[in-house]
């Protein structure tokens, strides 16, 4: 097994506040937590922890702290101790909103984690329990009513080095990365569970540094992607790909931006990988001509834009 369990809670920066909230609470149907300082602690009915979304008012929009669950106390102190030997260990804080102890680090091209095993479990309140016992939260299918979190793509200058770092510093399983002809890395898709990917790098088309790429939300259904395309469109969200499926990872797929300027998914799919000794499928120049799974070619924006944007 990994020694992370998965990723998770994100905090997401908005330089509009007001109208990402409303985004995230009417469109997307995530459900308020908590509220502190500049940020709002948002959920899924799915998410088994208090929450999945810490979206903080910024100047900017971006990825704020991005949160991964060690598999046990024990798996924590090892991850801990290997990212220090990095020399790219920040130190430890007092964690989150129902967290303990986290160890703050950066990966080489900048973007801020927190590794964490201590965690509180969502129980929700009366008149919101879920019919079932197995399932954390009540779906009040409001809007798209995603269910959780799911994965996170980010943007490197440098992608092999950060995907290094994350195989050999966190452990985390490389399953499918793109090689360029001459040889440089453009993505690396990674995960520390069977589902396809989870941490995404590609590359930054600026060269810039710590940016992010999309943050993607669950839903269970191709049916209810095509249909969260319906409410986008109604809600005037800016579609920037309609729904359909991945080459790579084989995930279907919805991607907008929202009110703040991040680029945000809504998935469902994928492959799972149950193959111990599974080789990483390396994609080349020539299959990502092709397009995705069923020949639809990718809006350039999404291979240029990231948050926060630079000039
Ligand atoms: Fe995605």
């Amino acid at each position: 097994m990994s020694e992370i369990a998965h990723l998770g809670p994100v905090e997401l920066l908005t330089p509009k506040f007001d109208a990402s909230l409303a985004f995230f609470t009417d469109v997307m149907g995530l459900e308020i937590h908590a509220q502190e300082g500049d940020s709002t602690y948002l959920r899924g009915w799915g998410d088994y922890q208090r929450w999945s979304l810490k979206l903080t008012a910024s100047d900017r929009s971006g990825m704020g702290v991005l949160g991964i669950r060690a598999w046990s106390p024990e798996a924590l102190e090892r991850r801990v101790a290997a990212i220090a030997a990095t020399g790219l260990g920040g130190g430890w804080t007092d964690g989150d909103l129902g967290r303990g102890p986290s160890y703050r680090f950066r990966d080489p091209d900048g973007h801020v984690f927190e590794i964490y095993y201590e965690c509180e479990r969502y129980v929700a309140p009366p008149g919101l329990e879920p019919a079932l016992k197995n399932i954390p939260g009540r779906n009040l299918g409001r809007g798209i009513a995603c269910k959780r979190l799911d994965h996170i793509n980010i943007l490197a200058a440098d992608v092999r080095a950060n995907r290094e770092f994350c195989t050999d510093a966190l452990g985390y399983r490389l399953y499918e990365r793109i090689e360029l002809d001459d040889g440089v890395e453009a993505g690396a898709w990674m995960s520390a569970s069977i589902a396809a990917h989870e941490l995404i790098y590609t590359h930054d088309a600026r060269d810039a540094h710590g940016r992010l790429h999309h943050l993607a939300f669950w839903v269970d259904t191709r049916e209810e992607c095509l249909r969260a395309a319906d409410l986008w469109l109604d809600a005037g969200v800016e579609i920037e790909a309609a729904p359909s499926k991945h080459a790579i990872a084989a995930g279907f797929f919805l991607y907008g931006i929202e009110p703040g300027g991040n680029r945000i998914e809504v998935t469902t799919g994928g492959r799972f990988v149950y193959a111990p000794d599974e080789p990483v499928v390396v994609w080349t120049e020539a299959d990502r001509k092709k397009g995705q799974a069923w020949g639809v070619k990718t809006v350039e924006s999404f291979h240029t834009y990231g948050t926060p944007p630079v000039d």
